[in-house]
């Protein structure tokens, strides 16, 4: 089936591309490369032996735009709404773009998709969603909310707005798939995460301070209340992620109404952890200090993925040494991202 994909030429995007087509799906993303270079399209292409993945550039927030898409494409028959900014820190420094941007894409989104008849979406939302103060492992129905940064709010908020819409038209079929950390890259080396600037997240830093563009990792707080004090996450590989997608797509195709699926592996990783791991996994070196605890880190966050399991029929089947040497194989062979 034809699958919209906004945001797709980004890193969790272009990993769904591929596991579209090779699920027999067909693509075609829309994407403003506010955040990602358009090569990501070509090296799916080279990936799945496809000629080329059908591209529009234009913003989700343009209901022209969308219009144009949907009158291209009549077929289209679902979407998956990657398109959003996301980095934590610039939210909260930049609140207005945040809030339009990943507020009025979701919604201008869903008026067009609406007035075409097209009304099954997945949405990208994240674990930080969940209130703080949760027991681990989280599960679907875990407390939401009491979000700590601008982008957490958004995501809540995108979460409530398709909801509803789902709640007022049972034809919708509405899936919000809930990421814990998405790590890695294709096991190719074609395809990866390439953040701009100094990373915010941890696997990228760490591979970057393999690669000597960083001079040392900084480990943020050692006196957690975990196993060896540092944060405890559930890192997921970024392939099994884009295939919960496809799942998600076969399963919205006989569920209407509003689903809620946890996309994780269920094991919590220390930082320490992941830093020894991708040390043993590539024969490499990540030198590190210990640094104060970032301000809004919880010390704990894993999902419990039983819902997926039982409903979508998916779970995670990479482990933390694929994720690692995955990693590794896109810095390696890509030092500068898509950029020659
Ligand atoms: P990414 O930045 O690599 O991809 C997002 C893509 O959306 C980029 O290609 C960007 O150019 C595009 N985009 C942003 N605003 C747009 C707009 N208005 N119109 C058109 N295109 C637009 O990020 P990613 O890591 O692939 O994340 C994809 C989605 O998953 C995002 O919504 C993100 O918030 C969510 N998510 C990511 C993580 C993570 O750790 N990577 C975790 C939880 C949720
Ligand atoms: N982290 C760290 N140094 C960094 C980046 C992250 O110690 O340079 C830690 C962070 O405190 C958290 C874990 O790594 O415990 C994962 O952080 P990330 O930003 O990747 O994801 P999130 O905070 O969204 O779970």
């Amino acid at each position: 089936m034809k699958v919209l994909v906004t945001g797709g030429t980004g890193y969790i995007g272009s990993h769904t591309c591929v596991e579209l087509i090779e699920a027999g799906h067909e693509p075609i993303v829309l994407d403003n490369l506010c955040n990602s270079n358009p090569e990501s399209l070509h090296r799916v292409a080279q990936i799945t032996g496809c000629d080329t993945i059908p591209f529009i550039e234009g913003d989700v927030c343009d209901e022209n735009v969308l219009h144009e898409v949907f009158r291209k494409h009549p077929d289209i028959k679902c979407v998956i709404h990657f398109a959003g900014l996301k980095a934590v820190g610039e939210s909260v420094s930049m609140p207005l773009q945040y809030y339009r941007n990943n507020l009025l894409s979701t919604m201008s989104l869903c008026r067009v998709m609406q007035q075409y008849g097209v009304k099954k979406i997945i949405f990208s939302s994240s674990a930080t969603v969940y209130s703080g103060d949760n027991e681990m492992p989280l599960r679907e129905s875990s407390k939401t909310g009491n979000c700590t940064n601008p982008y957490g709010w958004t995501k809540y908020m995108c979460e409530q707005i398709l909801r509803d819409i789902a709640k007022a038209d049972p034809e919708w079929s509405v899936v919000l798939l809930r990421y814990f950390n998405p790590v890695g890259a294709h096991k190719s080396g074609l395809i990866g995460e390439h953040p701009n600037g100094i990373p915010n997240n941890l696997m990228p830093f760490i591979s970057q301070t393999a690669i000597g563009k960083r001079e040392k990792l900084s480990v943020f707080g050692n006196d957690y209340d975990t196993h060896d004090g540092t944060g405890v996450r559930d890192y997921i590989h970024v392939v099994d992620l884009a295939r919960g997608h496809v799942a998600a797509a076969n399963y919205m195709m006989d569920h209407p109404g509003e689903s809620v699926f946890n996309l994780g592996t269920g094991t919590g990783y220390s930082v320490l952890d992941m830093v020894t791991a991708f040390e043993q996994a590539n024969g490499v070196n990540v030198p590190y200090v210990i640094a104060p605890r970032r301000d809004g880190d919880l010390a704990t966050c894993y999902a419990d993925p039983a819902k997926s399991r039982q409903e979508l029929g998916w779970e995670a089947q990479f482990n933390q040494v694929d994720m690692c040497r995955d990693a590794w194989n896109w810095q390696s062979k890509n030092p500068n991202g898509y950029d020659a």
